[in-house]
């Protein structure tokens, strides 16, 4: 899962990248709201954390921008401490959901995981396929009951398809959500990760469809 953070404060900004990057998301840090806005644009993210209070353009001004041009990604403002008319006007401007500074990292990550599995139409933390059991709360995943050891970016891919469940994922599309901007993209690194998953979880367990991508089966019931 890829994340934009805009947030001008430069300890925070790049203690949040640190944290989210260590709970297994794949994070890109604006600084301030015009580049914000236009990564925001171009780049295709599952969340969003904005700051309200920015450099060059405000948040709910990036906000209104975004979603005049039907960017639809969940977005999380930050806003300040008490003040209700900031929480009323982000939810207004089309926020899915607001924290108040300060906050704890904590509440942070679990606000921003529910904002991506309810985009992805997920109602619970713990992802099925078949015998495969993700949880996005602790970041393990079992094969029948027993933990398996994944990568970082092994993990990265698995939960990007175990959201999209039913769906064909290109792997443009795999690229676009598990790497950052600033990664070294290279689509066959793609097909080498989806091998080591196989070999760990099975051969079944991602179906390569033609032409077009990877797919996770729905479970039979
Ligand atoms: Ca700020």
């Amino acid at each position: 899962m890829r994340v934009l953070i805009v947030e001008d404060e430069p300890t925070l900004g790049q203690q949040l990248k640190a944290t989210l990057e260590g709970a297994g998301y794949a994070i890109d840090l604006s600084t301030d709201g015009e580049d914000g806005h236009f990564m925001g644009m171009n780049e295709d993210y599952d969340a969003v954390i904005l700051d309200l209070g920015l450099p060059e353009m405000d948040g709910l001004t990036v906000l209104d921008k975004w979603r005049k041009s039907k960017r639809k990604f969940p977005v999380l403002v930050l806003t300040a401490r008490d003040s209700w008319s900031d929480k009323v006007a982000g939810l207004d401007a089309g926020a899915d959901d607001y924290l108040a500074k300060p906050f704890q990292t904590e509440e942070l990550i679990a606000r921003l995981r529910a904002l991506i599995r309810r985009a992805s139409g997920n109602a619970s933390s713990e992802l099925m396929a078949g015998d495969v059991r993700l949880d996005t709360r602790s970041g393990r995943v079992t094969l029948n009951g027993d933990p398996v050891k994944l990568t970082a970016q092994e993990y990265k891919l698995l939960s990007y398809l175990m959201h999209h469940k039913g769906k064909v994922v290109s792997r443009t599309e795999l690229i676009e959500h598990i790497y950052d901007q600033d990664f070294d993209r290279d689509s066959n690194t793609i097909e080498v990760f989806v091998t080591r998953i196989r070999k760990k979880l099975g051969q079944d367990v991602i179906s390569t469809i033609r032409g077009l991508g990877y797919s996770l089966e729905e479970p039979e019931s």
